[in-house]
């Protein structure tokens, strides 16, 4: 079975230590904060009010990514698209991920190298390879 691409909620999981399931409760984009926690021994705050930046997600190696404008990233959850920072803490921005993300993963699945998948949003304005419309020229 190949390798699926990476979401928050598959990336973020509790401490071998407790069960599985723990963590299910937890709201996918918050996942991060906890796993902050216990992986760097550091508390982090979860962000409690909006903040006025949107990201554009992209696939990274086969993980759903989200770039912080401070530098940072996070890994994403596009059935929760919001991302707070636990580097900055800037607080929860929108994410834009694609209208069919079952499609991009899909598609990523053709690579059978995780490390090869890499995916921008048409729209995003960092996309390095921007695609190529037909008769505009
Ligand atoms: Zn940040």
């Amino acid at each position: 079975m190949p390798i699926a691409v990476v979401r928050a909620e598959r990336y973020y999981m509790p401490p071998p230590r407790e069960p599985k399931d723990v963590w299910d409760d937890v709201p996918a984009a918050e996942r991060v904060f906890k796993w902050i926690e216990y992986r760097m021994g550091r508390r982090v705050v979860v962000p409690e009010g909006p903040a006025e930046q949107t990201y554009f997600a992209r696939i990274n190696q086969n993980r759903w990514l989200v770039d912080c404008v401070c530098g940072s990233a996070q890994i994403g959850a596009p059935t929760d698209p919001r991302a707070g920072c636990t580097e900055c803490g800037l607080g929860w921005c929108m994410v834009i991920y694609p209208d069919d993300v079952v499609t991009v993963e899909a598609e990523m699945m053709q690579q059978p190298l995780p490390h090869l998948r890499n995916w921008w949003h048409a729209d995003d304005p960092k996309n390095p390879v921007p695609p190529v419309i037909v008769g505009e020229q």
